[in-house]
């Protein structure tokens, strides 16, 4: 596979190392692309959902541009996990978030497939918050 041949998607997601090549596989399957941009903070959602004045916010939707504008991304996966550091919280709590987070989102990448991905605690990757059906890439896929 050439590095100038590329399809693109873009994940939001922790930092956090066990969660990295969970993600960058699920992303990579549900959008059928190459590549994973992938925008990480302690606790992405927190700053998505609660935190939306934080310059790490402002950050994240600014790199969030660069994976759209410059790479054609497919879409955005934005992703929480069991056990995070860097957002201590009870699931419930977090998926709540997540759905705050897609739905913030949403309304700044208007034409553009968002999902909410949930890594449990095997880093088994559930799908919290599906795009809505019928909601084209923002890229048209390869025939
Ligand atoms: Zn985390």
């Amino acid at each position: 596979m050439s590095i100038m041949d590329t399809t693109f998607a873009t994940a939001l997601n922790c930092m956090d190392g066990r969660v990295q090549l969970p993600v960058n596989a699920a992303v990579r399957a549900m959008f059928g692309v190459a590549y994973v941009d992938t925008i990480t903070a302690p606790g992405m959602v927190r700053f998505l959902a609660d935190e939306c004045d934080a310059a790490e916010t402002k950050a994240v939707l600014s790199h969030t541009r660069v994976s759209l504008d410059k790479h054609g991304s497919r879409g955005i996966a934005v992703a929480a996990h069991h056990d995070c550091a860097g957002n201590p919280g009870s699931e419930q709590a977090q998926k709540d978030q997540l759905a705050k987070a897609v739905t913030f989102l949403r309304a700044r990448f208007a034409t553009c497939r968002i999902v909410g991905l949930w890594v449990d605690a095997d880093g088994a990757v559930q799908v919290a918050v599906p795009a809505p059906s019928g909601h084209p890439d923002r890229v048209e896929a390869p025939s």
